[in-house]
């Protein structure tokens, strides 16, 4: 039975809810609102403002104004305003939860482990580095001069988010960019508009000044493109399709503004046969199916060692088969549905591809209906093997629970074929052979390597792609760099 949703959940769903734009919510000008559907039912369960081209330009507007004022802002006082949004978070973690699930199909309990305690750790981390920004004392190699650099925040930023961690994605781009000093223009997932929108209401109670954050829900084409290519925007950090990520580049040649992208991934996990083989089919299984397998870094290619390979297949099976699909708000739920009808339509799409190249299917492979899941975008989580590195399903981003095994016989043909993909987001190694491990880490072209765990992500830690899958790291120190430009200023002693 799924949990009662909260009074102001309910209440929140019931508001008609506007644009942040200059410390305001309000309405889009073209009076366009789109509906908000639940993955779990298939019904819509309230509506966002769509915004338009003018009211991007209004976001961009507002935030170039708040500019001058929050970049000159005590660095304490900035600090002081994240720290308390994270604690705000914390405390509205089950409400927070809940809404994340009713907007994207994620369990409840999910959300209230990573999506919720991530996204406020992350505000309190960059609180901290709010007030530890500076610049350094440089030597001339001739002259009698002074020399020093200034980190200066790099301006107006376009945050555009995908809907996979609706509230958490939200946290990734406004921690390090709010405490570089910069303002920012915000667009959420067209499918999952409603964390945003909840953020926006507590950025207001919390106090940021008017116009330092803006969200402006809406579409791709009608919200984000504008956004990309606005001449008023000095720097714009993506998450999402890496064809979308390319656009972004185009769009950004006009006044040649930053970029940061972080792409798609098809990750590869590899089990060597020395690996402690409980812990690996623990990690495997994680790697690939949590967040109904919607996540970037999803280890979807897994190598297991020809020694292991079959009882390995058959184990993996054993779990999904064990993994109980529901509505995310029941507590006994452990994989909630895919996010939309065209999600589903493209994950069965790759799994039908696998089967007709000549995968064959393990487990799952099928949408579940029936016993309360009509109306909701479940599939089953599927394992697929007897696979081959041309194939759709080993080479491009599936975005779904559907696990590939294909074995291996060394080190160097495992290297060789994890590395024959065109993304490079990350990798898992599991191995007892601490040389191999470092060994295997350094060779394999990925931006973030787990070695006997998958999935790790903290505050502190950078994450970012190698290839296809992008540039520009998030979180950590490196995060907060890329909003920031470092200005030298020359003074003569002489
Ligand atoms: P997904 O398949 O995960 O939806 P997308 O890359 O299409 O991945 O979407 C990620 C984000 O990019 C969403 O907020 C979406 O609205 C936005 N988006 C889509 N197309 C464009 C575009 N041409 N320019 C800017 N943003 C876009």
């Amino acid at each position: 039975m799924a949990t009662q949703v909260l009074d102001e959940v309910s209440a929140f769903l019931a508001r008609e809810h506007g644009l942040l734009i200059g410390g305001e919510e309000v309405a889009p000008r073209s009076g366009t609102r789109f509906d908000v559907v639940n993955p779990a039912t298939g019904e819509a369960i309230a509506t966002a403002p769509s915004a338009g081209p003018d009211d991007v330009d209004d976001a961009v507007r507002a935030a170039r104004e708040a500019l001058p004022a929050w970049r000159s802002l005590a660095p304490a006082a900035r600090a002081e305003l994240l720290w308390n949004l994270g604690t705000r978070l914390a405390e509205l973690a089950d409400e927070l939860a809940q809404l994340e699930t009713l907007d994207n199909g994620k369990p409840t309990g999910e959300a209230l482990a990573v999506d919720v305690p991530l996204c406020s750790a992350l505000f309190r981390y960059y609180a901290g580095w709010a007030t530890k920004i500076e610049g350094a004392v440089a030597t001339p190699s001739y002259g009698n001069f002074h020399v020093y650099t200034r980190r200066e925040p790099v301006g107006v930023v376009g945050a555009i988010i995908p809907w996979n961690f609706p509230l958490l994605m939200c946290g990734y781009k406004l921690g390090p960019s709010l405490a570089a000093g910069c303002t920012v223009v915000l667009k959420p997932a067209e499918q999952t508009p409603l964390g945003a929108l909840r953020l926006a209401e507590l950025i207001s109670e919390v106090g940021f000044p008017p116009g330092v954050v803006n969200i402006v829900t809406g579409f791709g084409e009608t919200a984000g493109a504008p956004l990309a290519a606005h001449p008023g925007v000095d720097k714009v950090t993506f998450t999402g399709e890496h064809t979308t990520g390319q656009k972004i580049v185009e769009a950004s040649k006009g006044n040649l503004k930053r970029i940061s992208l972080e792409l798609g991934g098809k990750s590869p996990n590899i089990v060597f046969a020395d690996a402690d083989l409980d812990a690996a089919l623990a990690g495997a299984h994680g790697a690939v199916f949590f967040n109904q397998g919607q996540c970037c870094i999803a280890g979807a290619r897994i190598y297991a060692h020809e020694r292991i390979r079959d009882e390995f297949v058959e184990r993996l099976a054993e779990r999904a088969r064990g993994i109980r699909l529901g509505n995310g708000l029941d507590p006994t739920t452990d994989m909630g549905p895919l996010v939309s009808e065209q999600q589903l339509e493209r994950v069965a799409g790759y799994i039908a591809s696998g089967r007709d190249e000549g995968a064959r299917v393990v487990y799952g492979g099928e949408r579940v209906g029936g016993e309360g899941l009509d109306g909701g975008y479940f599939v089953r989580p599927t394992v697929l093997t007897d696979v081959d590195p041309k194939m759709r399903v080993m080479r491009e981003e599936i975005f779904g629970p559907v696990a590939m095994v294909a074995s291996f016989a060394d080190e160097d043909e495992v290297i060789a074929a994890a590395n024959d993909t065109p993304f490079g987001l990350a990798a898992g190694i599991w191995t007892r052979d601490v040389k191999r491990a470092h060994r295997v880490a350094a060779a394999l072209e990925a931006g973030t390597v787990w070695v006997n765990t998958y999935g790790m992500f903290d505050a502190a830690i950078p994450y970012g792609g190698f290839k296809l899958s992008g540039y520009g790291k998030e979180l950590g120190r490196e995060a907060l760099d890329l909003y920031l430009q470092t200005k030298t200023v020359w003074v003569d002693l002489a």
